[in-house]
């Protein structure tokens, strides 16, 4: 079933428009990868789509589950099932990681979290993550390295579990133990009731998922859409054949 459908989207930053026409849908069940240039416009993509006020919506629509949410709040998007993951994820001294999470999920579900049920919880996806669980008591991010960032974000979308979880550049900076952590916690997540879309410049955040289309982002335009096999093309020949068609 379709989960998201994007219609000509026009994105504009500061007054400078940056998305110039996108035109996406991804259905449940599919994993969608994002590449492309630095600057193109992925990660304002991924933020035009979980409703960041500092991304404006020229033209053009976003429907999601079946409603048109252009106009929506963060919050209600949240709610309504989307999740992303930041490229650089900030700290939050003061709240433990325990309770951002429990907190983030009482809003989303519009249900109380019960302490021990949701201790539980928590315990077990950080031991699927290999995240030590000590860390459920410690702030936000804070003196967390990249890998253990990157997991608390893995961790937030699984215990969240998201309709569809837009991951950006999830991979970068990170060891290659990292990465398979982060891979296969993605892997877990995904099923044919939900979708992932996945920005990256590489093949090893891939190892463990199977992309259904891959599309290649250039100067705020959708310039090509193929398969996993496009990955390891671009890996190998770069941007340049891509570039010349914009
Ligand atoms: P990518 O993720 O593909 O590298 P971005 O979407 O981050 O590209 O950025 C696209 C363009 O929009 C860049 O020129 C960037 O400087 C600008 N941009 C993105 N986000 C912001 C922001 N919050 N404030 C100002 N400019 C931004
Ligand atoms: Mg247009
Ligand atoms: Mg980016």
């Amino acid at each position: 079933a379709e989960l998201l459908r994007v219609e000509n989207l026009h994105v504009a930053v500061e007054e400078k428009e940056i998305l110039k026409g996108i035109d996406l849908t991804i259905n449940t069940g599919e994993i969608h990868v994002v590449m492309g240039t630095n600057g193109a416009g992925k990660s304002t993509l991924a933020n035009a789509i979980m409703g960041n006020p500092a991304y404006t919506v020229t033209e053009g629509k976003i429907v999601f589950d079946g409603k048109d949410i252009t106009e929506d709040a963060v919050n209600d998007r949240a709610k309504a099932g989307i999740f992303m993951s930041f490229q650089s994820p900030i700290s939050i001294p003061g709240i433990t990681v325990e309770n951002f999470i429990r907190t983030a999920k009482t809003t989303i579900t519009g249900e109380q979290q019960r302490a021990l049920a949701f201790k539980k919880e928590l315990k077990s996806k950080m031991d699927e993550l290999s995240f030590d669980s000590s860390y459920a008591q410690r702030y936000v991010n804070d003196g967390f390295s990249g890998g253990e960032r990157k997991k608390n974000e893995i961790l937030q979308m699984s215990i969240l579990n998201p309709k569809l979880a837009m991951l950006d550049e999830t991979d970068s900076g990170l060891d290659v133990d990292a990465v398979r952590i982060v891979s296969e916690g993605v892997s877990r997540f995904h099923n044919e009731n939900n979708a992932v879309l996945i920005i990256t410049h590489h093949n090893s955040i891939l190892q463990k998922l199977k992309p259904d289309f891959v599309h290649i982002l250039i100067n705020g335009r959708i310039v090509k859409t193929g398969d996993a096999s496009l990955v390891a093309e671009i890996e190998k020949q770069g941007y340049d054949a891509y570039k010349a068609l914009v």
